[in-house]
């Protein structure tokens, strides 16, 4: 096929969050794409094949691909981030220790709200008879 091979490497910057933390990160993407654009006017079979325009080439499409292609499916702040905590949401990359008491018993869940209320209302801890 009669054409320009067209050969590169795009560099570009990638700014989005870790799929597992939210953080935001910045990183830099390098694409490498290689593409036959056939002279204009020339009878190659396919119509997809991308072509010259007089001179000139459109590289547009082609560094589309090629940077949408290497852009990693989960980006991640780093390879083995902890992500974040299913109970408060912190970010445990942050804080490597973190972790809760033993959850409390849904069941008994609406019995701490009250009592918490409680103790906002008359300052101490019910149940607990005072001399
Ligand atoms: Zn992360
Ligand atoms: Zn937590």
């Amino acid at each position: 096929m009669e054409g320009v091979l067209v050969t590169g490497t795009a560099q570009a910057d990638l700014e989005g969050e870790c799929a597992r933390c939210l953080e935001d990160l910045h990183d830099d993407i390098v694409a490498d794409f290689q593409e036959l654009f056939v002279y204009d006017g020339s009878e190659a079979g396919e119509d997809e094949a991308s072509r010259l325009e007089g001179d000139l080439l459109d590289l547009e499409p082609l560094l589309r691909d090629a940077v949408v292609l290497s852009l990693p499916f989960q980006p991640l702040c780093r390879d083995d981030c902890p992500g974040l905590c299913i109970e408060c949401g912190a970010r445990l990359a942050d804080d490597p220790g973190h972790q809760h008491e033993e959850p409390i018993d849904p069941r008994w869940a609406a019995l701490q709200g009250l009592t918490e209320e409680t103790e906002e209302a008359t300052g101490r801890k019910p149940g607990l008879i005072e001399e």
